[in-house]
C-alpha cells in the first residue's frame, strides 16, 4: 500500500480516498498535490468529510451530483467550488469513483481533482461581461426608442418643414409642414434619396451643400434658393442642415430645416419700396417749405423784427422734423440690413470741432467746450460718427434745462480714441442705464417733459458698434451724465453691426 501512496504523491492530480465503511465517510488519504492545491497539510484534513473544502457554500449544483453518485455508487464528474485554507475559492474539476470489495459492497471513494480556477474565472468574467453588454444592448435601445420618440416629436411639432436622412441622405422621416408646404404624401418621400425626389432633385446649390455636410462636421446655414418649385411654384426658402447627435446615438442622421421665407421677401421688398417713397414724400415738401421760409426771410423789411423771429422758429421746427424724419428712416434701415457705412480717412478733431461749433452757433449762449484732442486721422463714417455724437450733444443740452455747460473731452487711450460728453443735467436712474440703449426706450421721469422719441442712442450705439466702439454712460439722477464712447483705430477690429 505504501507503495502506491508514493506513486501518487507523484501525481500532477490532487488525490483523495475516503473510508466509506466508516461514519461520515472521513477522508483516510490525501496526496502531496491535494495538501498544494488547498493549502491543507494531511493531519488538518484526514478524519473530515470532503463537505469542508466547500466553506460556507453549500448550495452549488455540483454537491447534489456527488451526493447523489455516493449514495447510488457510481461515478461522477463536476466542477465545484472550493476554498482553501487561506479562504481564497478555487474551481475544482472532481471526478469521483467508488471502490468495492470482493463482494461488491463499496469501501471507498476515490477522487481526483484538478485545479481550474483560471479557465472558470475566464468563464465566469466572460458570462459577467456578455451579461453587461446586454444591459447596456438593452439599455441603449430603450434609450434610442426614447430618444428616437422625442427626436420624433420635436420633428412633428415644430413648425417650420423638416427632413430627417440617414447618412446617404435617405429621408428617413419628415414632419406635417413639410408635406404640407411642399404638397407630398408620406410614401413619395420615405426611403427616398433626398435628391431623386422632383422638388430637390434641380437644386445642385443644395445638393453641393449637402453632400459636403455628409463628409464634414460643418452646418448648412441659411442656404437661401429662390426657385421654381413642382406643385408649389416659385418660392424662397432658407435651409439649415446639420448632423443631429443625440447621446452619441445619432450622429449619422442629418437634420434638414427648410424656411418658406417667400412672403417676408415680398414683405421686405414692399418695405423698401415704402422706405424710398416715404423719404420722398415727406422730405420733398419739408425742402419746398423750408425754402419758402428762406424766401420770406429775405423778403422781410428789417423792421418786421416780429416776424423775422417767427420764420427763425419755423425754420427750427422744420430742420427738427427733417431729423425725425432722417431717425427714422435710420431705424428702418438698421431693421432692414440697409443702413450703409462709407468709410473714408478724416480728420476726427475737426470733426468733433466742427459739430460742437454747429451746436453752439444754434444755442443762446455757447454751451459746450472741447478739452484734449485726438490727432487722429480716422478710418471711418464721418457722416455717421458726426451725428452720433451730435445726438450725445442734443441729450446733454436737451437734459440740462438750466442751460448748463457741458463738456467734451478727447483722449488717445491704447489704439482707441475715446470722446465723453458730460452734462450738469437732470441724470439717469441706474435702472434705466442700460435700457436708454434700446429703442424707443425713455427713461420715465423724461417722457412728459421733454420731447424725443428715444432713438437717437439706439443709432448713436448702432454706429458705434459698426465702427468696433462701445458706448456706455455713468450717472446719478440730479448729478449730471457722461456719455463716453471708444472707437479702435485698427479697422480690423470693425465688424458689421449686430
Ligand atoms: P430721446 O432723447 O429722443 O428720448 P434717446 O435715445 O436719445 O431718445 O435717449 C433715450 C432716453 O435716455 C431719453 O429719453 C432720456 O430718458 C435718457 N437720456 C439720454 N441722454 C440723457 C442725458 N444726457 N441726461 C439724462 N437722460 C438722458
Amino acid at each position: 500500500m505504501a507503495f502506491v501512496y508514493a506513486a501518487l504523491d507523484t501525481c500532477a492530480s490532487g488525490v483523495v480516498i475516503t473510508d466509506a465503511r466508516l461514519s461520515d465517510n472521513p477522508i483516510i488519504y490525501l496526496n502531496k498535490a491535494f495538501e498544494k492545491m488547498t493549502g491543507y497539510s494531511a493531519t488538518e484534513v484526514i478524519g473530515r468529510n470532503c463537505r469542508f473544502l466547500q466553506g460556507k457554500d453549500r448550495q452549488q449544483e455540483g454537491r447534489s451530483t456527488l451526493r447523489a453518485a455516493m449514495r447510488l455508487g457510481r461515478e461522477a464528474s463536476v466542477e465545484i467550488k472550493n476554498y482553501t485554507k487561506d479562504g481564497r475559492h478555487f474551481w475544482n474539476e472532481l471526478h469521483i469513483s467508488p471502490i468495492r470489495n470482493k463482494s461488491g459492497t463499496i469501501t471507498h471513494f476515490i477522487g481526483v481533482q484538478n485545479d481550474i480556477t483560471a479557465r472558470k474565472d475566464q468563464e465566469e468574467r466572460v458570462t459577467m461581461e456578455s451579461m453587461a453588454a446586454e444591459r447596456e444592448i438593452a439599455r441603449r435601445a430603450e434609450n434610442l426608442l426614447i430618444s428616437e420618440n422625442y427626436f420624433k416629436t420635436i420633428v412633428e411639432t415644430i413648425g417650420e418643414s423638416m427632413i430627417v436622412t440617414d447618412h446617404h441622405a435617405r429621408i428617413v422621416n419628415v414632419n406635417d409642414s413639410f408635406l404640407q408646404t411642399f404638397k407630398l404624401t408620406e410614401s413619395e418621400v420615405l426611403d427616398k434619396y433626398l435628391f431623386d425626389i422632383a422638388t430637390f432633385s434641380k437644386l445642385p446649390v443644395l445638393r453641393e451643400a449637402i453632400s459636403n455636410l455628409l463628409v464634414t462636421e460643418d452646418r448648412i446655414k441659411d442656404l437661401t434658393i429662390q426657385h421654381k418649385f413642382p406643385y408649389i411654384g416659385e418660392r424662397t426658402l432658407k435651409f439649415n442642415a446639420s448632423r443631429v447627435q443625440m447621446e452619441g446615438l445619432f450622429k449619422d442622421r442629418l437634420l434638414i430645416v427648410i424656411d418658406d421665407i417667400t412672403e417676408s421677401k415680398i414683405f421686405e421688398k414692399r418695405k423698401e419700396d415704402f422706405l424710398k417713397m416715404a423719404s420722398h414724400e415727406l422730405k420733398t415738401p419739408l425742402t419746398v417749405i423750408k425754402g419758402y421760409i428762406q424766401l420770406m426771410s429775405k423778403m422781410l423789411v428789417p423792421s418786421y423784427q416780429q416776424m423775422g423771429n417767427i420764420l427763425d422758429k419755423s425754420a427750427g421746427q422744420v430742420k427738427r422734423l427733417e431729423q425725425l424724419i432722417d431717425e427714422l428712416l435710420d431705424v428702418s434701415k438698421i431693421d432692414s440690413g440697409k443702413l450703409q457705412v462709407y468709410n473714408a480717412i478724416f480728420n476726427f478733431d475737426n470733426m468733433i470741432l466742427e459739430a460742437v461749433d454747429r451746436i453752439n452757433n444754434e444755442c443762446a449762449i455757447p454751451l459746450v467746450t472741447v478739452h484734449g484732442s485726438t490727432s487722429i486721422e480716422l478710418d471711418g463714417d464721418e457722416v455717421q460718427l458726426s451725428q452720433a455724437f451730435v445726438n450725445l450733444l442734443n441729450n446733454a443740452i436737451k437734459f440740462s434745462p438750466a442751460h448748463k455747460p457741458v463738456e467734451v473731452n478727447l483722449a488717445n487711450i491704447k489704439n482707441h480714441i475715446k470722446v465723453s460728453v458730460k452734462d450738469h443735467g437732470i441724470g439717469i436712474h441706474v435702472s434705466d442705464q442700460e435700457k436708454i440703449f434700446e429703442r424707443f426706450y425713455r427713461a420715465s421721469h423724461t417722457q412728459e417733459k421733454f420731447p424725443g422719441m428715444g432713438i437717437g442712442l439706439y443709432l448713436t450705439e448702432t454706429v458705434i458698434k459698426q465702427h468696433g466702439g462701445s458706448i456706455w454712460v455713468d450717472s446719478e439722477p440730479d448729478q449730471g451724465a457722461t456719455f463716453s464712447f471708444i472707437l479702435p483705430l485698427d479697422t480690423k477690429q470693425r465688424s458689421p453691426y449686430d
